[in-house]
């Protein structure tokens, strides 16, 4: 497993070699760091994540009222690491694209549908998956050298919303109405907090003097599809 992802680590740094720009200092002092976060993140996980996705912060009961229900739709996507790097990769991709606003906010609306559908004991398939797949996906879209289209990118970060949200679920079933609008209201307001932090962060970024104003986001992308990568090969290998 470990033996797994240096390899993976390996592979992002020939990737990288390969491309035709020349780092200059910030961009290399990020990619060191970044290669650090990305393995420290991949032996986390494998440790830690497991097969269970138990992201409560009531420890699995389930909120009663309206305080105990918004505090648990604010810890979920801070708890699961899995949201967390999925919302930060779509607000830095946000201050990427023109108009990029959009993406978190799709994701953030679509969130709120998917946590209804698992309310209303609908299915989504492998939820675990897509969302490992979503974190790999959301990085790799950050680290390419072009701009990804912003229709496109919406639109699957709306799809993944869906399934964010369908995980979000399984801490609220079985809540009364003022707890799981709590919950509701918690969860809308971290991520969009958290990728509006990460929106800042990444304009930041591109505006500071630098070669290569592009290249903190890029490692960044690359350093979120490494958790990813380690998020599905969990998942798959369970
Ligand atoms: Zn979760």
């Amino acid at each position: 497993m470990l033996k797994f992802h240096v390899q993976y680590i390996c592979e992002v740094q020939r990737v990288a070699k390969s491309f035709s720009f020349s780092m200059d200092q910030w961009g290399q002092w990020l990619w060191q760091r970044s290669l650090w976060i990305a393995v420290l993140a991949s032996v986390y996980l494998v440790s830690v994540h497991g097969a269970a996705h138990a992201h409560h912060a009531m420890g699995g009961q389930t909120p009663k009222n309206f305080w105990e229900g918004f505090l648990s739709g604010l810890a979920h996507p801070v708890v699961g690491i899995d949201h967390l790097a999925f919302v930060i990769a779509v607000g830095l991709l946000a201050a990427v694209l023109r108009q990029g606003f959009w993406v978190p906010l799709a994701f953030v609306g679509t969130a709120v549908l998917g946590t209804g559908i698992h309310l209303q004991s609908w299915n989504l398939p492998a939820p675990e998956a897509f969302i490992s797949a979503s974190v790999l996906v959301f990085g790799g879209l950050l680290a390419l050298k072009q701009q990804p289209h912003l229709g496109l990118t919406t639109g699957l970060a709306g799809l993944a919303g869906l399934f964010h949200g369908y995980a979000y679920g399984e801490a609220i079933i079985g809540a009364e109405m003022t707890p799981l609008l709590a919950y509701l209201v918690g969860f809308s307001l971290i991520q969009l907090g958290i990728a509006a932090f990460a929106y800042r962060c990444g304009q930041a970024l591109q505006n500071a003097p630098s070669a290569q104003p592009d290249l903190p986001l890029r490692f960044a992308g690359f350093a979120i599809a490494g958790m990813g990568l380690a998020f599905l090969s969990a998942v798959v290998l369970g």
